[in-house]
């Protein structure tokens, strides 16, 4: 039986899957490195690269690491470059809550676009402080509280197309605290 891999996305700079890789060549079990970078044609190289991957312990660490350094040559978990592809051309926008929720739990992964922005709206839901924020996704104090002032112009422009819709007679809402300049 299998081990199943840690639902838990790695932390950046962790390289340590790297020891449980079925394509890790050790003297008990040589492998030929090459058949991961088989020739569009070449389908017995890419059929036996395959076959590792389904039997590789860190396959989807493996291939989520390989989208995010963006690399997009040879086979990495079990995906042929051209399969690959779209997920690279999609990273941007895909959204794993688990990821968002691992990263407010204060661990280090790679958040795509989408996920960033979700963790911020969270955040900011859960009245997390900008400063935290700005360490749980590592950026500056001051772009953590440029991202919570969108969020809440976000919030305010939500509220005026609800009341517009809902009522024709509806008046721009009494700035909150926020908006007249007390915090940020
Ligand atoms: S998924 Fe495939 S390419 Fe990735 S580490 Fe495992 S065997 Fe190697």
């Amino acid at each position: 039986m299998h081990h199943t891999e840690s639902a838990e996305p790695r932390i950046l700079g962790d390289h340590t899957w790297h020891n449980h890789a079925a394509c890790r060549s050790t003297p008990a079990h040589p492998v030929d490195v090459e058949i991961f970078f088989p020739e569009p044609e070449e389908m017995d190289r890419i059929r036996a690269a395959k076959a590792l991957c389904a039997q590789c312990l860190v396959r989807r660490t493996c291939l989520d690491a390989a989208l995010e350094n963006v690399d997009r040559f040879g086979i990495r978990g079990g995906m042929t470059e051209e399969e690959r592809e779209p997920l690279h051309e999609n990273l941007p926008s895909r959204l794993d809550y688990g990821r968002v929720n691992t990263v407010l739990a204060g661990r280090d992964i790679h958040l795509t676009t989408a996920e960033r922005r979700s963790a911020t709206r969270a955040a900011f839901q859960a009245g997390i402080p900008a400063d935290r924020l700005a360490w749980l996704l590592k950026i500056t104090q001051e772009h953590a509280e440029k991202l919570y002032r969108q969020v809440r112009r976000e919030t305010r422009n939500r509220a005026v197309d609800e009341h517009q819709n809902n009522d024709t007679s509806w008046s721009a809402p009494a700035p909150g605290r926020d908006e007249l300049g007390t915090a940020a």
